[in-house]
């Protein structure tokens, strides 16, 4: 199997599986317990808040563990939103965020009666600051933007719009899932007050999550029960996906840089061939301010369920931008957004790479998709 599909999930590293071992077959007590197997899984869950705090320059008391991206996402809204009730009900997000924004932002409006602007892209992907700026009333209490779009990897100006926010006085999330451990963060200098990541976009287990609340940041816990991290998101950790993100934040920390320039020459290598070789053919986002893995091309006249059917064929696991909904394919939001017309927005592959990818196996690829789209054009 070629395995090209690395913004929906990661193979979990070698190390993060043997780091996690000991904590589904010995060390099983639980954390909040007093004698030696639960202590050792206590102890396991401090050294990686600290693993997963360093690789955004954070604290590890910032840091808290939740089940992965979607509830990291959900927390910073609802929470964020319900803890300012008495400053206003304005919050601020795009229309290219992931679905666990998106589809809370719908929510907080049809049940808690919140005022959400979905602020445009330009048609590379990228939000302006400016438009964030005008869209800021005085009853504005958050803004969520992305860093790093999921389907397109198009990286947006955090670091402006948290400057903004911070003048503004107006709390700030960014969901960071897809930048997290493959660019460089850093809270402070981002201005950043909240921010969610998931292992298993790094290389970590899936289940394990974190949301970081910058210390000094009013914020209620959303999950209530056994008062677990520090009363904020109560249950009994996940202990083993939690070592294994930590194990999994520790190694793209030691990598990234290196691993970047890898991941960066193999794409562009294969961006390079597919726009040369293959006809007819459009990348989707900004090539300049995106993620080093992630490609997301339109071909002309190509039905990309047909296309991706036979990649699976052959082995080779892709995907396309667009959500499958009783059998039909719907144009993917992020496209529409950026202005595409329906067929581009519907018809996209994205190939998102990872460092256990080989210039052959890029190569191959290449040729089988050559070769492919040349068939199904016929
Ligand atoms: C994958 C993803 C999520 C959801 O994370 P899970 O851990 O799978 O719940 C949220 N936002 C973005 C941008 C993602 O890529």
């Amino acid at each position: 199997m070629i395995y090209l599909d690395n913004a929906a999930s990661t193979k979990p590293a070698d190390e993060v599986i043997a780091a996690m071992q000991p904590f589904l077959q010995e060390a099983y007590g639980n954390p909040s317990a007093i004698y030696r197997i639960g202590r050792k899984s206590r102890d396991a869950i401090d050294h990686a808040r600290s693993q997963t705090a360093r690789l955004i320059d954070a604290r590890p008391e910032e840091i808290f563990f939740t089940s992965g991206g979607t509830e990291s996402d959900n927390w910073a809204l609802v929470a964020g939103f319900e803890s300012q009730a008495d400053k206003g009900s304005h919050i601020i997000t795009t229309r290219i965020e992931h679905h666990a924004i998106l589809n809370t932002c719908k929510y907080l409006e049809t049940s808690r009666g919140a005022h959400v602007t979905y602020v445009d892209v330009h048609e590379d992907g990228i939000v302006d600051p400016d438009d964030i700026q005008k869209a800021i009333t005085p009853q504005t209490v958050l803004i969520s933007v992305m860093t790093a779009n999921n389907e397109i990897g198009t990286i947006q100006p955090i670091r402006e719009i948290g400057q903004i926010a911070k003048q503004n006085n107006i709390q700030f999330h960014t969901d960071a899932v897809q930048a997290y451990g493959h660019i460089p963060l850093d809270v402070h200098a981002m201005n950043i007050d909240l921010l969610s990541a998931s292992s298993h976009k790094l290389h970590g287990p899936k289940g394990a999550g974190i949301l970081y609340i910058k210390k000094g940041v009013k914020f209620p816990g959303f999950i209530h029960g056994g008062s677990q991290e520090r009363q904020r998101r109560s249950g009994t950790e996940n202990v083993a996906s939690i070592v294994g993100m930590g194990t999994a934040a520790e190694l793209a920390l030691k990598a990234q840089a290196q691993n970047d320039q890898i991941i960066r020459s193999m794409r562009d290598h294969m961006l390079n061939r597919i726009l040369n070789e293959i006809p007819d053919v459009h990348l989707n986002g900004s090539l300049q301010h995106r993620l080093p893995n992630n490609i997301n091309v339109s071909f002309n006249g190509i039905d990309v369920e047909s296309l991706l059917i036979r990649l699976d064929l052959l082995g080779i696991a892709a995907s396309s931008g667009a959500a499958c909904t009783s059998g039909s394919l719907t144009p993917s939001h992020v496209l529409l957004a950026l202005g595409l017309p329906p067929e581009r927005s519907k018809n996209a592959l994205r190939l998102s790479l990872s460092i256990y990818n080989t210039k052959d196996e890029i190569n191959t690829v290449v040729d089988k998709l050559k070769m492919i789209v040349s068939e199904l054009r016929k």
